[in-house]
């Protein structure tokens, strides 16, 4: 896409969400609230299949594209930029990368459209980031698997309509010993359980699902029995740009927030601004929020061209969320008392961020994959 249509879909994006997002942002944090209307909305501009083929319903865009529209949201609402990005990312990401034709026309359109919202389960109660000795099994009984086990904080796994579930195929703590299996909302003995109480990221549904007997067709198997961990981290290593862009989103939200109240707010006969100490804070806000952005144009350089990019996925997303919080925490400084309040939208950057440095591999995660990369 050419600059011009690019700026062209950020002001778009930018509009909808100023409209659409901004005046219920509080409201669905307090209240918990999952906008599904809102999601659906979006999925009819395109937002929901940015990176699917136009031959699978979608918008057909590059990694650069999808790092826009993941910014634009989440400097505005982190939980829409998160399940945006778990949608987008994980579960259509996932079929994508690794379901058939005849999958990929049977559910991508879908979810180009928002018309299912789709989920992605690896994590388990006990196994999160050793998500290799899951314990979430599943048996070949003819031609169907007989699913058994609880997935946790899975995002979507209430409104969700279809979910990627990594599933034990074969001898535990083995890679390939995983499958990753497409599972349909309504199928017998597949519920969701406990809805999170979070701390940020509220308005982002985050839920356990439950399978008991739960009978799955084989044709719902994604690839090759045995390959689903091979899969799941590739995806996560696309995922984690998405969750760089959202760490990105929430840090540009807390800079342009903390900026203009330096400006504005005075003590002392002055704009605080003027002070070296807030001054200085910016300066190293901005510094940090332009490098974290060159890292994830890089791994989206990378993506695009379809060369491997694990480190560089896991350096944009380690450094773009510690960035998040490491501005979050300054902005809500720079906001003094009325930063520790629900009248600003500081304090929920400062909760949002947070999960940046957690969800889809925890910081010291994402060290450990770049070391051994370095190592290699
Ligand atoms: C809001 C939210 C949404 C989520 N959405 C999804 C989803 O849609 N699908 C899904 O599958 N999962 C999802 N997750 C789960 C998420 O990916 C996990 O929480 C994450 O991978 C960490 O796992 P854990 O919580 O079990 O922490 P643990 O693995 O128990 O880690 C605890 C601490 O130990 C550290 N640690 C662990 N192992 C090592 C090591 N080898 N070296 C150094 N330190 C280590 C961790 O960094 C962390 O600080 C979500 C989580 C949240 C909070």
């Amino acid at each position: 896409m050419g600059d011009e249509n690019r700026e062209m879909m950020r002001q778009m994006v930018r509009e909808f969400v100023e409209k659409q997002v901004c005046p219920h942002v509080m409201e669905w944090d307090e209240a918990q609230v999952f906008p599904v209307d809102t999601f659906k909305a979006m999925g009819q501009l395109g937002l929901m299949g940015v990176l699917v083929p136009e031959e699978y319903g979608g918008a057909g865009l590059g990694y650069d594209e999808y790092v826009d529209v993941i910014v634009e949201v989440a400097r505005v609402c982190g939980s829409v930029g998160l399940s945006l990005a778990a949608h987008n990312s994980l579960c259509s990401g996932h079929i994508l990368a690794f379901g058939n034709d005849e999958q990929k026309q049977r559910w991508l359109p879908k979810l180009a459209t928002a018309e299912w919202i789709g989920a992605w389960a690896l994590t388990e109660a006990n196994t999160g980031s050793d998500a290799l000795r899951m314990g979430t099994a599943a048996v070949l009984d003819g031609d169907e698997y007989v699913v058994n086990g609880a997935k946790n904080w899975i995002t979507h796994g209430k409104s969700g309509d279809i979910a990627v579930v990594m599933v034990r195929t074969g001898e535990k703590a083995r890679s390939h010993g995983v499958s990753a299996l497409v599972i349909k909302k309504g199928t017998p003995g597949f519920t969701h359980g406990k809805k999170e109480n979070k701390l940020g990221m509220r308005a982002s549904e985050t839920t356990e699902l439950i399978f008991d007997n739960c009978r799955v067709p084989r044709e719902n198997l994604l690839g090759e029995e045995g390959d689903g961990f091979r899969q799941a981290m590739k995806v996560l290593d696309g995922g984690r740009i998405s969750i760089a862009a959202l760490a990105l989103g929430i840090a540009k939200g807390a800079l342009a927030a903390a900026t203009k109240y330096a400006k504005e707010r005075h003590q002392f006969g002055q704009p605080i601004a003027n002070f070296q100490g807030i001054s200085f804070k910016l300066a190293d806000m901005a510094t940090e929020v332009e490098a974290a952005e060159l890292l994830i144009r890089q791994a989206c350089a990378l993506k695009n061209r379809g060369e491997d990019v694990t480190k560089n996925s896991a350096m944009a997303k380690y450094y773009a969320s510690e960035v998040a919080v490491r501005c979050a925490t300054e902005a809500v400084q720079i906001f003094g008392g009325y930063g520790y309040t629900k009248d600003f939208p500081v304090e929920k950057y400062y909760r949002d961020s947070k999960l940046c440095t957690i969800g889809e591999g925890t910081s010291e995660i994402q060290k450990l994959v770049i070391a051994r990369e370095v190592l290699k």
